[in-house]
């Protein structure tokens, strides 16, 4: 019999936890895991998983903080809860109703967030108090992380790619350029994600104008601020490029839904994080054959190995970032070697084959668990 499970998401649009999400429901043997998806927000993202074929219950949960209102959708949850097996809450929202409704059915319940923090002073850091007590089994995106939190037993499940549509778009690469406003002599170095500060576009920027005087160089910032957060550093990011006198040498694209298009038209790509959870976005720069320049720390030392398959830098270091991208600026057969190393490891490791097998041994060990 398969395992009948049902994901609480919070997430009405989508970023890197609902790729996840989207990419295991796609990916699961249906003799081992029937997926259903209760979704507490109305958006694109659950457009998109009943595009995929995935089963939708559409909850309109309102706010969490309306106590009436959260009782009502634990209690509708809580029935869709008993014609499953097990209940995955997604990321810290999903679990305040994800959880209850599986104690409320008496069914196993488990706890998937893509980016845990473990250490206070960061941007997402994890509360140590008595949450983590109740809690079910849990997994993450990155080892570093699961083996940091106070819950014993909890595991790092990377996240993988298919990398088809990276390698593929190759062939639009001129067209994505003159569309970007990048000239054919232009080198084009870019950073794609979520405008937010701990993503460190502005680091970017800074090092972008260390790097200014170089000829035909321009700077891609892919993304916006969605869902609600960081709404003023997108305006912050504009102002800090014309306080730094580099605004022509500067594209903001806005959000796209076509990143491996974009990153095709790119040259070297960046990645300026705090502590990244995992980094999708790296897997997927890697499999469009591009080098990557990136922060330490987190998940991303779980992707890159540091003059191997990429360039690794201090968080807020904008002169450090300035001087590895340098170096793959001059030397274009370094640039070669950690690209080509790049894909390799994309295609090879980060695959969403071990993905899905990986989170299916996580659901049945915790559907194994029993009841709370
Ligand atoms: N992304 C996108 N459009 C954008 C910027 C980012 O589709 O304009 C995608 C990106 O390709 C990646 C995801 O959003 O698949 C971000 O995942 P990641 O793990 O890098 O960061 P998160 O957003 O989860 O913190």
């Amino acid at each position: 019999m398969p395992l009948r499970v049902l994901f609480v998401n919070p997430s009405p649009v989508r970023g890197g936890a609902e790729e996840i999400l989207i990419g295991i429901c796609r990916g699961v043997d249906p003799g081992r895991i029937r997926p259903t998806v209760a979704c507490l927000v109305d958006g694109p993202f659950p457009d998109d998983l009943e595009a995929a074929g995935i089963p939708v219950v559409r909850l309109r949960a309102g706010r969490l903080r309306q106590a009436v209102k959260w009782a009502a959708t634990v209690r509708r949850l809580s029935s869709l809860a008993r014609k499953h097996d097990l209940v995955v809450s997604w990321q810290v929202k999903g679990h305040f109703y994800g959880t209850p409704a599986a104690y409320l059915a008496r069914r196993p319940a488990a706890w998937w967030d893509h980016g845990i923090r473990p250490r206070r002073g960061e941007p997402r850091y994890w509360p140590d108090g008595i949450l983590p007590k109740l809690l079910p089994v849990v997994a993450v995106a990155a080892d570093s992380h699961a083996a940091a939190l106070p819950i014993p037993g909890a595991v790092g499940v990377h996240p993988g790619i298919d990398a088809r549509p990276y390698i593929d778009a190759a062939t639009e690469r001129v067209a994505a350029r003159d569309e970007l406003g990048i000239r054919a002599a232009d080198t084009a170095i870019g950073i794609v994600g979520r405008l937010q500060p701990w993503k460190g576009q502005h680091v970017f920027l800074r090092a972008a104008a260390h790097l200014a005087e170089r000829p035909d160089t321009v700077f891609v910032v892919v993304g916006d601020a969605i869902g609600g957060f960081s709404a003023t550093y997108p305006a912050s990011l504009r102002a800090l490029s014309a306080d730094l006198g580099i605004t022509d040498g500067v594209r903001f694209t806005g959000q796209r839904t076509d990143i491996p298009r974009v990153l095709a038209a790119l040259d070297i790509f960046v990645h300026a994080s705090a502590a990244e959870p995992f980094g999708i976005v790296i897997v997927e720069a890697m499999a469009a054959g591009k080098p990557v320049v990136a922060t330490r720390g987190g998940g991303v030392d779980e992707i890159i190995t540091d003059e191997v398959n990429g360039l690794l830098v201090d968080y807020e270091d904008d002169r450090g970032l300035a001087k590895a991208v340098e170096r793959l600026l001059d030397d274009p057969a370094l640039a070669t070697r950690l690209a080509e190393a790049g894909r390799t490891i994309a295609v090879e490791r980060f695959t969403p084959e071990n993905m899905v097998e990986h989170a299916t041994q996580f659901f049945e060990r915790a559907a194994r668990k029993g009841n709370p």
